[in-house]
């Protein structure tokens, strides 16, 4: 039997390769499970797409990086909790949630490719950030690994369903339904050491504003070379 067929309430996973991209694309933080000297460690990070690949990165001197930028196997599950499923019975209550298991092995990436994984990242984490910061240091590329993860052994489940009450239940007097859960930005607090009259960037804006896209003018983007100093 393959390691990614759901056992249990087999009829939540989903086998669409967009309904995972979705999920990965939303979800922004993943926890990688590895075994580090025989004993298992899961670890939670930044997670992002680029295609059929799962960017990770982190600095040079992470143990787990470390590790796991030696290839050996590893389990990524990324989850989003959607909703309480509110039953009549305890029995029957349960979540709204999609998750993700992908089997695989982490490849180191350098140069362009490392690059273009940082700058996915960076996307990834703050939407519109990347036109606004500095170009990388050259030091801090130095310290900083990009790892990336093929999308290839993977499952998905998809639990958006109701209440699953016997009739007796929904014969009684208890109340059942669900409450969705929601997600968004809270009003941002400037750094104790922002000096005075330095606006909110756009993607910060952006973020309380959701749905409006954020256009990056190309004369506006810093560019991608390092600078040593
Ligand atoms: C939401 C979120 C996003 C993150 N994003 C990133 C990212 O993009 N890049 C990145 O490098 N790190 C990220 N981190 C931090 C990450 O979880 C690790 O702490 C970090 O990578 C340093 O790991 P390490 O090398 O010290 O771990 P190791 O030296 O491998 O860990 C040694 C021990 O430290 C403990 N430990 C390590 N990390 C954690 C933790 N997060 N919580 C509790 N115990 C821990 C464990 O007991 C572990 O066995 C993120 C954490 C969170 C919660």
């Amino acid at each position: 039997m393959p390691r990614t067929r759901v056992s249990r309430l087999r009829r939540l996973q989903v086998h669409d390769r967009p309904r995972l991209d979705d999920l990965l694309d939303s979800a922004r933080v993943g926890h990688i499970g590895l075994v580090v000297d025989g004993h298992p460690l899961v670890i939670p990070t930044e997670v992002a797409r680029d295609g059929d690949e799962l960017l990770v990165h982190g600095s040079t001197g992470s143990r787990w990086m470390r590790n796991v930028a030696d290839a050996p196997p590893v389990c990524v599950s990324v989850t989003a909790f959607d909703a309480i499923i509110v039953a009549r019975s305890a029995f029957e209550s349960s979540f709204r949630y999609r998750s993700a298991t992908i089997f695989g092995r982490f490849e180191r990436l350098e140069g362009e490719r490392k690059l273009r994984g940082l700058e996915i990242l960076v996307e990834n984490a703050l939407p519109g950030r990347l036109a606004e910061v500095r170009p990388h240091l050259t030091a801090e590329l130095e310290r900083t690994m990009v790892l990336s993860l093929p999308i290839e052994e993977w499952s998905l489940k998809v639990s958006d369903g109701w209440p699953n009450d016997g009739a007796e239940d929904v014969a009684g007097a208890a109340w059942a339904g669900v409450v969705p859960v929601g997600q968004s930005f809270g009003d941002p607090i400037a750094a104790p050491d922002l000096r005075d009259g330095v606006p909110l960037p756009r993607s910060v804006m952006a973020l309380l504003s959701p749905g409006e896209p954020i256009t990056v003018d190309e004369g506006e983007r810093p560019g991608r070379s390092t600078s040593s100093t």
